[in-house]
C-alpha cells in the first residue's frame, strides 16, 4: 500500500457520503482527516487512529466503522468524531520509503536516528523524530520506556505538546468535548484503561465501561502502569474523561500490520464505536456520582452549534489553500 492509496481509502468516504474535514495540521502541513457520524447534538465521543507512524491498520480499521455506522444510520442521540489518521508524515515514510521526504537535510538526521537504514517500516515517530504518543501534558517524561534525545521510537519531545500534531488533537479534542475517547494502535489485542492518580470513582467508573469492551473484542483489560504522556492519559488526566487504548492485531504479526488483516481485525472491533457511546450516555446520565470538574463539563456542553460552527470555520480556512480533498490528494 502506497500512501495516497491510504488516504485515498479515507477521502472516498466521502463518496458515500460522509463529509470529511480537518482536525487540524501535520508537522509538514498535511491535513489531519476527521469525519463524524450521528448527531452533534448530545454526548459525543471521539476516536483517533495512526498516532504511530507504522500503525495505520488502525485508520483503515476507522474507515470501516465510520462507514459501517453511516450507511446503516446507526447513530443517533449523540455522535461519533474519527481522527483517522493523526501522523500522516510518519505513515508517509513508512509507505513510500525516507525519499518521500523532500528535504535532503531530514533526510539524513531520520536515516542517522534509524541506524543509517533506509527502511523505514518500523518507525513510530513524526517527522521530528518525537513519538507523539508520549509528548502530550500528562506526567510528560515520567514513563519507563521514554527517552530524551530524537529517535525513531519513545522520544518525548523536548518539551511537553511540541508537536503540532499533538496540539492539533488537544485543539480538536476541546472543540468537540468527547465524553469519551478511544485510540486505536496496534499490536498485542488488549485494552488499556487508567492512569496514575485518577480518582478510584473515576477508576471504577473507566474499568466498568472498559469490562464491556472487554467482553466484546474478547481483548483483555489492562490498568496502564509505566507508561505517560499518551492521548488517553491527557483524556484522563486533563478531562477526566474514561479514555481508552486498544492495541489491535495479534503479537505474533509483523509491524507494520497488512490489509490483509483488517477483516479480522473489523470484526473484532465492528461494534466498539457504539458500545463506547452508548457506555458514554450512560455515565453522562448518572453524573451526580462523578467529580465536580466533570460535572461542569458535561453541564456546559453545547455540543451542536460549538463543533459545527468549528468545523465550518476550519473548513473556510482552508478554501484559500486547497481546492478541495481531491486536489490536496493528488497534490501531495
Ligand atoms: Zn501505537
Amino acid at each position: 500500500m502506497t500512501y495516497q492509496e491510504l488516504i485515498g481509502k479515507i477521502v472516498a468516504l466521502q463518496d458515500e457520503g460522509l463529509e470529511l474535514f480537518n482536525a487540524g495540521k501535520s508537522v509538514l502541513g498535511k491535513n489531519i482527516l476527521a469525519t463524524h457520524v450521528g448527531d452533534y447534538s448530545g454526548t459525543q465521543i471521539l476516536i483517533q487512529g495512526g498516532i504511530h507512524a507504522r500503525e495505520y491498520i488502525t485508520s483503515l480499521l476507522m474507515v470501516e466503522q465510520a462507514r459501517n455506522l453511516f450507511l446503516n444510520n446507526l447513530v443517533h442521540g449523540g455522535g461519533i468524531y474519527f481522527v483517522f489518521l493523526v501522523n500522516p508524515d510518519g505513515a508517509e515514510i513508512v509507505l513510500d520509503g525516507i525519499n518521500a521526504v523532500n528535504c535532503e537535510i531530514t533526510k539524513q538526521y531520520l536515516t542517522l536516528a534509524n541506524g543509517g537504514s533506509e527502511n523505514f517500516s518500523q518507525y513510530k515517530a513524526n517527522i521530528n523524530l518525537v513519538d507523539l504518543n508520549t509528548n502530550f501534558n500528562a506526567d510528560w517524561g515520567g514513563g519507563s520506556q521514554n527517552v530524551f534525545c530524537p529517535a525513531t521510537e519513545d522520544f518525548v519531545g523536548f518539551y511537553p505538546e511540541s508537536e503540532r500534531e499533538v496540539q492539533s488533537l488537544i485543539n480538536f479534542t476541546l472543540k468537540t468535548k468527547p465524553l469519551l475517547t478511544i485510540s486505536y494502535h496496534s499490536k498485542g489485542n488488549v485494552i488499556y484503561y487508567g492512569f496514575e492518580n485518577q480518582s478510584p470513582e473515576n477508576v471504577a467508573r473507566d474499568q466498568s465501561i472498559g469490562e464491556s469492551l472487554s467482553e466484546l473484542t474478547g481483548y483483555p483489560l489492562i490498568f496502564t502502569e509505566n507508561s505517560t504522556g499518551g492521548y488517553k492519559d491527557w483524556c484522563i488526566n486533563s478531562l477526566k474523561i474514561p479514555a481508552y487504548t486498544i492495541e489491535v492485531g495479534d503479537n505474533s504479526l509483523a509491524h507494520p500490520i497488512g490489509e490483509e488483516n483488517l477483516p479480522e481485525i473489523y470484526m473484532r472491533n465492528k461494534d466498539v464505536p457504539l458500545l463506547a457511546l452508548e457506555k458514554a450516555k450512560e455515565y453522562a446520565q448518572s453524573i451526580d456520582f462523578l467529580s465536580p470538574n466533570v460535572q461542569n463539563k458535561v453541564k456546559g456542553q453545547n455540543y451542536g452549534t460549538n463543533a459545527k460552527s468549528y468545523i465550518a470555520r476550519l473548513n473556510r480556512k482552508l478554501e484559500g489553500r486547497n481546492s478541495g480533498w481531491r486536489s490536496y490528494c493528488k497534490g501531495q
